[in-house]
């Protein structure tokens, strides 16, 4: 089969004939569909995460079920799933047992990600997955049952592929882990694509006004088709959260949302909160919180917390999603920039470093 392997950090990717191994105990043996190109991908070829190499990146995979190793209970061959680096968990441990599945701990992820990621071959070397454990630009996967969903089989690859990273985590962040009250206001801080899943999300749990927040006008605009009603461009704004105050009643937002991995970002955030406005870090930024003091979380009794994937319940998320998609009340279509062959994953990557593209999908 063939893979696109990254060989050396911010070179292009090599589309070349690599051997798989058979789906060992748990584990499942997908022939991808589709796979979306995310900015995950895009820091992890880049070296920016620090992964081992050579190996081999894509994490947003929809496909099929072609052959299961032994034990396995989760999904049948011919089943259409997608693939996610996040994980449905064990079902049995505390965490799994009180619904907060994403936490479970019950798998171990170091141990599956450093056996069942390493299922690539080329010429006896072992290639590692990068951005988790799917290693998804490949004609075929193996993976752990537990990264899986099962879709509806009328629903198209190059959709279903998006509900498992970008529409996951923005969507989970907004009804799982903050739990958004109709009529509170939302900002979403970056107007990428987990922020415009972040912004239909807001949608949907009724909240106004929901403010876009980001330094570029054409993202902005995007936006505002997704459902932002107000933005606010924190490269032309004076004073960026006294902009955020004028539109949430002079109190400033209930609910935040980042996305952008920058420290700066997260301070100016969390300044357009208002009293007891919760901040969900939902992009990984580097740094300190050196800028925070703890007088200002209990003068405002300010949350500042993170969502883990969208704090997602994977099986369960995923096909509710695909049920709202079905229905037309989830925007999967105007997320797609373009779509690409295998063979073209330089061009996808390429196009998607300008900033403006949300998501460029690879299909086979
Ligand atoms: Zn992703
Ligand atoms: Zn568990």
């Amino acid at each position: 089969m063939k893979a696109a392997i990254c060989y050396e950090a911010g070179k292009p990717l090599v589309v070349d004939e690599v051997t798989l191994d058979k789906p060992d105990k748990g584990e499942v043996k997908v022939r991808v569909g589709a796979v979306a190109v995310c900015h995950s991908d895009l820091h992890a070829v880049k070296g920016e995460l620090h992964g081992k190499l050579p190996g081999v990146a894509g994490h947003e995979v929809a496909g099929y079920v072609e052959e299961i190793g032994e034990g396995v209970t989760q999904v049948a061959v011919g089943d259409h799933v997608v693939a996610s680096a996040v994980n449905a968990g064990c079902g049995h441990c505390y965490q799994c047992n009180i619904g907060l599945r994403h936490m479970c701990t019950g798998i171990d992820i170091r141990a599956m990600m450093a056996k069942g990621g390493h299922h690539i071959d080329k010429n006896g070397v072992r290639l590692a997955p990068m951005a988790g454990p799917i290693a998804g630009f490949a004609e075929y996967t193996v993976v752990s049952q537990y990264n899986l969903a099962r879709i509806p089989q009328d629903l198209p690859m190059d959709r279903a592929c998006l509900l498992a990273c970008g529409v996951m985590t923005g969507f989970g962040a907004v009804h799982n882990r903050a739990q958004v009250k109709p009529l509170s206001s939302v900002i979403a801080i970056g107007a990428g694509g987990v922020g415009m899943n972040i912004i239909q999300g807001a949608v949907h749990a009724g909240a106004y006004p929901i403010i876009a927040v980001d330094i570029r006008d054409d993202k902005l605009e995007m936006a505002r088709k997704f459902g932002a009603t107000h933005t606010v461009n924190t490269a032309k704004e004076k004073d960026p959260a006294e902009a955020v105050r004028k539109l949430t009643g002079g109190r400033g937002a209930d609910y935040g949302f980042l996305t952008v991995g920058s420290m700066e970002a997260l301070r100016t955030g969390f300044n357009m909160l208002g009293r007891r406005g919760m901040m969900v870090v939902i992009g990984i930024a580097m740094g300190k919180l050196e800028a925070f003091t703890a007088g200002e979380f209990i003068g405002s009794e300010k949350i500042l917390t993170g969502s883990m994937m969208g704090s997602s319940r994977l099986d369960i998320d995923v096909a509710r999603y695909a049920e709202l998609y079905k229905a037309g009340q989830l925007k999967l279509d105007e997320l797609i920039a373009g779509h690409f062959p295998l063979a073209k994953i330089n061009d996808a990557i390429k196009s998607l470093e300008g900033g403006a593209v949300l998501r460029n999908i690879i299909t086979f």
